[in-house]
């Protein structure tokens, strides 16, 4: 018996920290850390100590004799891995990291923009470099948390429990939280820059990409919006009504909206029942956007059965991922005209089409709105949800890149135009990388930038005992 890392990992490493075995794998720093959806625990190694298992901030990490019948196949996909990839000398990974942030009668002012995951670990890491350090975050909305607390879905238990890491950084002395204050609104950027020694974006990149839609209006709603109402307890959203609901784009935010449209499907008028929920992916298989845990809980849901669309692109029965090959054993359908099943009560099905980026949304007169795709479909459908990624929202005075990143070296934020440095700006989480990764990536992220302000400061000239 061994222990076993389950679907909802999300990578922080802070199992891989304390496993006296070194059997967790791939860590940061190794091959295959970035594009792996969790780590894994070598079977053979693993000695059952438990260390991980307190470490784990999700809850991710089991006994494989405590596994439930859905949790037993993650026994297997730890295996799996190891019996991949060569067994290279593993390397315990750096994770510590020394120097103090500035000296004895020194203090480092550093405010940070936005409170979520990437903020916590970021102050997590200031506080751990200095006792001196004062650290400001300010806050849009009244809540700590960012995403966490309100984009992540409600069945994901042990991701949302991560929103008790932030107790302790968050409630340090030297942290002060401001709360409601938009930077770019109810103040600059430059006025930040001008306050304090450092200013550190982390901000996010939770804007919804917009499709081209045209007069589809009510009909179709942004996932996003779904997901923070049901979190934040604000208006309940109300279950798609009728037979058929198409929902645009195939990320995880994606599936996290299939779910919760199966949870609240009994909430809509008697009658009017949901019965085809019909995913549109641009990618074809081989490219999904979403992970193979949101495909593996989609199968999971009770009362639904999971199809795939046999007129869209069908993935190869012997390809060589096993996402790939439980995808072609799906059951295939037609899908597009009216939905097969009048609304009402009875199973939901869900049907995937592959190869079918959106050209189109717009009112229908068979249906409530008719989704048209470059591939020359039409889909029809009483609603439709738009799940198609994320962007950041521009704040005067920060440069802005590609898909709305802003521009950086290792967290340090560059021109645009020139690659300079901008002095004492830095970046961290989704408005450094991109709307990609889960709440555990950004705390080698953290480190990162963390890492990078480090050595500017000790590149730069002393500064004198500057206490404010
Ligand atoms: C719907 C959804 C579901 C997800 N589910 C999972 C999951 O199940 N598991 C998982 O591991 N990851 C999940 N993720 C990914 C995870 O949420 C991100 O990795 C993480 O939130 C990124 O952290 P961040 O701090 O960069 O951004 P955010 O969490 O977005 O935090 C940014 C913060 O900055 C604030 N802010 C923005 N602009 C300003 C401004 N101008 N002034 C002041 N404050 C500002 C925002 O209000 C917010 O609080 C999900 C993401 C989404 C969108
Ligand atoms: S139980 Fe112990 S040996 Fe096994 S993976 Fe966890 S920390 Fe490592
Ligand atoms: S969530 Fe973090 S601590 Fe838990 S298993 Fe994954 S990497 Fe390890």
């Amino acid at each position: 018996m061994a222990h076993v890392i389950l679907g909802h990992c999300c990578k922080d490493a802070s199992c891989v920290r304390v496993c006296p075995q070194n059997c967790i794998h791939p860590a940061p720093g190794e091959d295959g850390y970035a594009s792996t959806e969790t780590l894994y625990i070598d079977p053979d190694s693993c000695i059952d100590c438990t260390a991980c298992v307190e470490a784990c901030p999700a809850s991710a990490i089991k006994p494989e004799h405590s596994l439930t019948l859905t949790e037993l196949p993650y026994a297997a996909r730890n295996r799996e891995y190891f019996a991949q990839v060569p067994a290279a000398p593993r390397t315990r990974p750096r994770v510590a990291f020394e120097l103090p942030l500035a000296g004895p009668g020194d203090r480092l002012e550093v405010a940070i923009v936005g409170s979520g995951a990437a903020a916590m670990y970021t102050v997590r890491e200031l506080l751990q470099r200095s006792s001196s350090i004062r650290v400001t975050v300010y806050e849009q909305h009244d809540t700590i948390g960012g995403l966490l607390r309100r984009g992540v879905s409600p069945d994901h238990v042990g991701v949302r429990e991560m929103i008790r890491l932030f107790d302790v950084p968050f409630g340090d002395d030297r942290v002060t939280i401001v709360p409601e204050t938009e930077v770019g609104v109810d103040i600059s950027i430059d006025e930040l820059r001008a306050r304090f020694d450092t200013v550190i974006l982390a901000s996010g990149a939770s804007q919804p990409r917009q499709i081209a839609a045209t007069g589809a209006g009510d009909e179709i709603r942004q996932a996003i919006d779904i997901l923070v109402a049901e979190n934040c307890g604000t208006l309940p959203p109300s279950a798609p009504a009728g037979p058929g609901c198409v929902v645009i784009g195939a990320g995880n935010v994606a599936f996290d909206v299939v779910r919760w449209a199966a949870r609240v499907r009994d909430r809509a008028p008697v009658g009017e029942q949901l019965r085809e929920l019909v995913i549109l992916s641009r990618s074809a298989p081989e490219a999904a956007a979403f992970t193979p845990s949101a495909f593996y809980e989609l199968l999971d849901l009770a009362d639904t059965e999971v199809l795939i669309d046999r007129a869209g692109s069908v993935p190869r029965a012997d390809a060589d991922s096993p996402l790939l090959r439980a995808l072609s054993r799906l059951p295939s359908t037609d899908v597009g005209g009216v939905p097969a099943l009048p609304a009402g009560a009875g199973p939901l099905r869900i049907v995937l089409s592959f190869g079918q980026e959106v050209a189109d949304a717009a009112k229908s007169e068979r249906g409530a709105v008719a989704v048209t795709t470059t591939a020359g479909r039409t889909f029809h459908a009483n609603s439709a949800i738009c799940a198609t990624g994320f962007t950041a929202k521009p704040i005067d005075g920060v440069p802005r890149g590609p898909r709305g990143v802003v521009p950086n070296r290792r967290g340090q934020v560059i021109s645009h135009e020139t690659g300079d440095p901008l002095q004492g700006l830095y970046v961290v989480g989704w408005a450094k990388r991109g709307a990609s990764g889960g709440v555990g990536d950004n705390r080698i992220c953290a480190a990162e930038t963390v890492t990078q302000l480090v050595a500017d400061l000790r590149s730069r000239a002393p500064r004198s005992a500057s206490v404010r």
